[in-house]
């Protein structure tokens, strides 16, 4: 699991004054899936990401809460923040994440009244940030704390594994880890994040590049072989 701490939550004027601590899985239990829905190739398959569905995620999700809330009420950090709500990637957040002239004059006045004057500024922080949420009723009622996670959780852009590398006997992969050749078809190879075995534990960019490294001294090395 991934815990970072940013001093600024979003490039515009507003994000650059609200903190935020936040928690993420990389090593996932829940599975999602690829389905095709059609023979046509032009027609886009599905994706299930199926966030969740194991609760061991759930619990470590919910632990992760319970754990930021724990640090943002120790005595050093309680100095340096005035008003800890709980927040989402949704809504307006997400809206204003665009790098836009629009989105810099919107929140440009709101940063500079939510500086001057501390009751508006709770005031935005408790209904605009935490949709009218508190702290202290979620850390209160374990079940009102899974229904926020449930409801606020979203994925971290990392997918993977969807065409798992892996022995040709085994049913639930589909890629030849010597050859990145994909099993039982000839003349394709599959060399991305989707032959990843299992999601890394840290982000994938850079394991990425790795196995595309890896993968092109093996495809030269058969080449060379046949
Ligand atoms: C918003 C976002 C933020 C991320 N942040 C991070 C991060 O901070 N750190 C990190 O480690 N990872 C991050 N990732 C994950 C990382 O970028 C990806 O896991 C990684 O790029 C996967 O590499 P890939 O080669 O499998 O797929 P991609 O990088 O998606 O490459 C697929 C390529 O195939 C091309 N393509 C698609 N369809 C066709 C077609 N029909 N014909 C020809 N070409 C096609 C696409 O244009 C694309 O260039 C992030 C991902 C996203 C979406």
């Amino acid at each position: 699991m991934f815990m970072v701490a940013v001093a600024k939550s979003a490039w515009h004027p507003l994000g650059r004054q609200i903190g935020t601590y936040l928690a993420w899985i990389n090593k996932a239990y829940s599975r999602g899936s690829v389905s095709l829905v059609s023979g046509d190739p032009r027609i886009a398959p599905t994706a299930s990401f199926n966030f969740l569905a194991d609760h061991r995620d759930l619990q470590r999700l919910k632990s992760a809460f319970r754990l930021m809330a724990q640090l943002v009420s120790t005595a050093a950090l309680r100095n340096v923040i005035e008003y800890p709500v709980p927040s989402s990637y949704g809504g307006f957040a997400k809206a204003l994440g665009r790098r836009t002239l629009r989105n810099f004059l919107l929140t440009a006045p709101v940063s500079v009244a939510i500086d001057a004057l501390p009751g508006l500024r709770r005031q935005f922080l408790h209904k605009g940030v935490a949709g009218g949420a508190a702290l202290e009723a979620l850390l209160a009622d374990d079940n009102v704390l899974e229904e926020h996670v449930r409801s606020n959780a979203v994925g971290q852009w990392h997918a993977c594994g969807t065409c798992r590398m892996g022995l040709a006997d085994d049913r639930y992969t589909v890629v030849d880890p010597s050859t990145a050749r994909v099993h039982g078809l000839d003349g394709l190879r599959i060399v991305d994040a989707s032959v990843m075995p299992t999601a890394p534990r840290a982000n994938i960019n850079l394991p990425t590049i790795m196995l595309a490294e890896r993968m092109s001294d093996l495809i030269i090395a058969d080449l060379r072989s046949n």
